[in-house]
């Protein structure tokens, strides 16, 4: 059994749901399909969350009339039976009711998950209808039954693979299952989501609880790139990577695949393919365990970036400096991407910005910080263990223009990182693809 999950933009118009039919009624390979909300709809969903949480009940109730006006018109273009469409409106209504009924009750952060959740359910209902209305016979899973989350929104993946397990015992003759991505229950069993971008995590998750023979994430575009095509002319999908190379380089390419996503798979050793819905005969990439390529196989960046210097005398020679300095990032839930360290100072980049004053007011009293923000990583990615001579040589060669604040390498032997201001990233990551690919 397979799992074949497509994202918003694949099920975002009703032309594109029916190539989804056609790419999953091809093979006879049994199959767990996991579909995204229509692109545009999570987002507006946000929104409308947002809205509710600022009190502004005219705001949210247009947004919430024209999603509902988007669904209207995308139902009728998607079916063609009367019976199909009537099932169609009935979905369509119940879930614009629940939305409606929210503007009445006071808001709190669960009936935002609630809110949240209506995307992937809707997408899936009307997907089903289609199936149904074309007699193909397919089997509606809601994701509530069997993924779940603990308390420190961790999904539980025994549970979830016990739970799937035994739901598919119930249905030996079927072949095609239909499932949401991103919606859970939580510790609270309160509906729940694993964050924006997360139905990849579900694939993922649900082909690590099955042990599926392949994981394929289809998506807008042919596979991961070298670089990143709206920024770098001449890029080109790679075939092949490792699990390890792939998760170096999903953080930064979290357009295309989730960077939670690749651990599941890796576990249970699930091959993951990234395809294209619109060109469903090209080669994408192909992320699995053992790959026997070597040298540079992908640059990837990411912007937002903020690099804290923390240096203290003290540091010289001492133990137990770094756990203290990593305890306050820990206490302020802050993970850390980049670290340099010297004798005297260590540097760290962050993403997330929410708690850094009262990290810059704790890191205060023992050291002195400065920050330097509108940074961007720039990550080479291969397997350069075998060519670490060049690899970083060429790197370094490359960037000679430019300032270069931080260099990372040895962390791990899949990636070389450096951090350079935003300014420079388009004429770094040119540069980069000029000296290290060979075309
Ligand atoms: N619909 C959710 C989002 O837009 C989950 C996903 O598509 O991966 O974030
Ligand atoms: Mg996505």
């Amino acid at each position: 059994m397979k799992i074949m999950k497509f994202g918003g933009t694949s099920v975002g118009r009703p032309e594109r749901m029916h190539q989804v039919k056609d790419l999953i009624t091809r093979g006879d390979e049994s199959k767990i399909v996991v579909l995204s909300a229509l692109s545009g709809t999570t987002n507006s969903l946000v929104s409308i969350g947002e809205a509710l949480a600022a009190a502004d009940k005219f705001l949210a109730k247009s947004r919430i009339d024209e999603l509902h006006a988007h669904y209207n018109q995308f139902y009728p273009q998607l079916l063609k039976s009367d019976v199909a469409k009537e099932k169609a409106q009935e979905i369509i209504k119940e879930h614009f009711e629940f939305l409606n009924i929210l503007l009445k009750i006071s808001f709190n952060e669960a009936i935002n998950r609630d809110i949240l959740a209506q995307g992937e359910l809707l997408s899936t209902k009307l997907f089903h209808t289609l199936l149904e209305e074309l007699e193909i016979p397919a089997v509606f899973l809601s994701a509530f039954d069997f993924m779940s989350i603990d308390e420190n929104a961790e999904p539980e993946l025994q549970k979830i693979s016990d739970r799937l397990k035994a739901i598919l015992a119930q249905h030996p003759d079927d072949s095609i299952f239909i499932t949401q991505g991103f919606i859970c229950k939580n510790h609270l069993n309160e509906v729940d989501n694993l964050k924006r971008g997360g139905s990849d995590y579900t694939a993922s998750l649900v082909a690590a609880a099955i042990q599926a023979t392949s994981c394929e994430i289809w998506t807008d575009i042919d596979g991961m790139h070298n670089n990143d095509p709206r920024i770098v002319d001449k890029t080109r999908p790679i075939a092949e990577m490792s699990f390890d190379e792939a998760a170096e380089l999903a953080y930064f390419g979290a357009k295309i695949l989730h960077p939670a996503s690749i651990w599941p798979a890796q576990q249970f050793n699930v091959p993951v393919k990234l395809l294209n819905t619109m060109k469903p005969e090209a080669q994408g990439t192909l992320i699995k365990a053992d790959v026997a390529t070597v040298g540079v196989k992908a640059i990837a960046a990411k912007d937002g970036i903020t690099a804290i210097k923390i240096k203290s005398s003290r540091m010289l020679l001492a133990y137990g400096f770094l756990r203290k300095v990593f305890e306050i990032f820990e206490k302020y839930k802050t993970p850390i991407d980049m670290i340099t360290t010297s004798e005297v100072a260590v540097s760290v980049t962050i993403d997330d910005l929410s708690h850094l004053e009262h990290i810059l007011e704790e890191l205060g009293t023992f050291c002195s910080v400065e920050v330097d923000r509108d940074q961007t990583i720039i990550c080479i990615v291969g397997n350069m263990v075998s060519e670490s001579k060049g690899a970083i040589q060429s790197v370094i060669d490359s960037l000679i223009e430019y300032p270069v604040r931080m260099v990372s390498f040895g962390g791990s032997r899949h990636n070389v990182s450096v951090l350079v201001d935003s300014k420079f990233k388009k004429e770094a990551l040119q540069s980069l693809n000029q000296d290290l690919f060979s075309w």
